[in-house]
């Protein structure tokens, strides 16, 4: 609770954050029971995730896919849900759009879990500003926003933060977005060393505090300040003191420049003003507190004097071969919804249940705000998921 009300300065729904938080080791436990399971994280030592779902987003998919399948359920490919079907003041139903053809399937209860916005470019640009239209996606094109729509058309209302979203370090090369199982490890090409690293941008300055604190609670938000920057690319730079420490050991075929001198990086990655560059870094490398450096806890060992501070994790850029992994911001997703209940009923603008209309994930809105402690979206997910079935099924 301590780190959604940090992360997200206090804005995000008292009573949504308190149930996620109050019901999170319930539904683990119940996910347990129907064959889920977590395995330690030994990955980068920062993301204060201690345990992952065995199989990260794509194991979860496939178990719970095999678990539905056994116990009946259908489900439907390549059919898009283009419209909600009102009757009697209740929501009783989808046309879905299959080979070709508009078909209505009728349900006592629809309970909507298709993403936000953030496939949707023309949406990204009115909602979150004209430098998001064009950003790399991390995850799947589906995610356009058409759920919202739909429901905002059949009364719903939507719920901040419309205007911020989750987007992290992502390799400078990486695709325009990723299909489950294509890349089994969703963070093949996140960047995730940058607590470690110095962060430049191409005119040679630092931007952010990149020890600030654990990984996992500052990620979600590096997206945006990458983007900011000048050619919306910044450099993570290492030496060979981080690669003894093994802070690089999860970067796999990335992007990266190699010298051992600080002058020809900064001339290989372009800096703009060279000089301001090895200033910066001669400035850092003399203002470094003397604690110890441990890249597996906050080590306090940070710099003074410079602004932006860097509050764990400073160390001296001075033993090539140095590194400079080249890094833009990757879009996960957006943290606009729906006003809910607590069970992900869908509300009108009275605060009013619209009837046998749910939404869950990231279309239930009000959780996150300009960051994101990891782990949330899945853990939200899985809570008012459960939530929302439970109360649909006794309709
Ligand atoms: C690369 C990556 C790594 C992540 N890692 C983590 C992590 O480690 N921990 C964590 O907690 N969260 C993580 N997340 C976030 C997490 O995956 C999301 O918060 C979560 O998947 C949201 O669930 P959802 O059901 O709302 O949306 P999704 O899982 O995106 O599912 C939405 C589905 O709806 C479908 N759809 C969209 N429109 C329609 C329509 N009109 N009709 C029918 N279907 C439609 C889409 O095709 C898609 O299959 C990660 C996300 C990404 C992209």
């Amino acid at each position: 609770m301590n780190d959604i009300n940090k992360v997200t300065e206090n804005k995000s729904d008292k009573n949504l954050s308190k149930e996620l938080v109050s019901n999170s080791l319930s539904t683990i436990n119940w996910m347990n029971k129907l064959g889920h399971f977590w395995t330690p994280t030994f990955e980068n030592p920062t993301s204060a995730n201690v345990v992952s779902f065995d199989g990260k987003g794509y194991g979860l998919i496939n178990r719970w896919k095999k678990i539905a399948i056994q116990k009946g359920v259908k489900i439907i490919y390549e059919c898009p849900v283009i419209d909600l079907i009102e009757q009697n003041n209740q929501i009783s139903g989808v046309v879905v759009n299959y080979k070709n053809q508009n078909i209505k399937l009728f349900a006592k209860s629809i309970i909507l879990a298709c993403g936000s916005f953030e496939s949707n470019s023309e949406m990204r640009a009115k909602y979150l500003g004209e430098n998001w239209r064009n950003i790399k996606l991390r995850g799947v094109p589906h995610n356009t926003g058409e759920g919202l729509e739909m429901a905002i058309n059949h009364g719903a209302v939507p719920y901040d933060d419309w205007s911020t979203c989750h987007a992290s370090p992502q390799d400078y090369n990486r695709p325009n977005f990723d299909l489950p199982g294509e890349n089994k490890s969703g963070d093949y090409w996140s960047r995730y060393a940058y607590p470690f690293s110095i962060l430049v941008n191409q005119e040679g300055s630092r931007f952010v505090d990149e020890g600030e604190t654990w990984r996992g609670l500052t990620y979600a938000k590096t997206g945006k300040a990458i983007l900011e920057q000048k050619n919306q690319v910044a450099y993570q730079l290492f030496d060979s003191k981080h690669r003894r420490a093994g802070v690089l050991d999860n970067y796999k075929n990335p992007t990266v420049i190699i010298s051992n001198n600080l002058n020809d990086l900064a001339n290989k990655i372009k800096i703009e003003n060279i000089n301001k560059f090895l200033f910066n870094i001669d400035n850092f490398n003399k203002n470094i507190s003397s604690n110890f450096y441990n890249p597996n806890i906050l080590d306090g060992k940070s710099i003074s004097n410079i602004t932006p501070s860097k509050s764990n994790w400073a160390l001296e850029l001075n033993e090539p071969p140095f590194e400079a992994f080249p890094v833009i911001a990757g879009m996960t997703f957006c943290y606009g919804g729906l006003k809910t209940s607590k069970d992900g009923e869908v509300l009108d603008k009275n605060g009013d249940i619209i009837n046998g209309l749910y939404a869950v994930g990231e279309m239930l809105g009000g959780l996150w705000y300009k960051n994101y402690p990891s782990g949330g979206g899945m853990m939200a997910g899985a809570v008012f998921g459960k939530k929302a079935g439970e109360k649909a099924s006794i309709k």
